[in-house]
């Protein structure tokens, strides 16, 4: 009899996504900047999400935010038991102070006590060798 695999969805990698995946696993939040408009865009696109230009650089953002909305997941997918243990996780849509809105997970936080407009900071969780993933605390 085999051990179900408890495992979580990874990334794929891509020219395009490498950076953002690769700076998280080292600790850093970086966006593509545009250098025509300065707006910072998320998620990686060959092109700024404001004025279409192509010339975009991945650039280190401050790493702090605003809850823009959020839910609470209280299950898990079938594919996907590695989540069990994490349960209920937090989900939130997240402002940056750079202009950017990120999906991900609020952390050290329970449930009932995550608000609209909660200030919040940026951390990091290795989830492979080659990649992190951003998460947010309460500041
Ligand atoms: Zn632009």
């Amino acid at each position: 009899m085999s051990e179900p695999t408890l495992h979580k969805p990874l990334p794929t990698l891509t020219d395009q996504t490498r950076p953002f995946w690769t700076a998280a696993k080292e600790g850093r939040l970086v966006l593509q900047k545009c250098q025509r408009c300065a707006t910072f865009n998320f998620h990686p696109k060959p092109w700024c999400i404001e004025c279409g230009a192509r010339e975009l650089q991945w650039t280190d953002a401050r790493p702090t935010g605003t809850v823009y909305s959020h839910t609470v997941s209280r299950t898990v997918a079938m594919n996907y038991p590695g989540w069990e243990a994490d349960l209920p996780v937090v989900l939130c849509l997240i402002d940056l102070d750079d202009g950017a809105r990120l999906y991900a997970q609020l952390t050290d936080c329970r449930p009932e006590d995550v608000r609209v407009g909660m200030r919040v900071g940026v951390h990091f969780e290795a989830i492979s060798e080659d990649a992190g993933i951003p998460k947010f605390h309460p500041l």
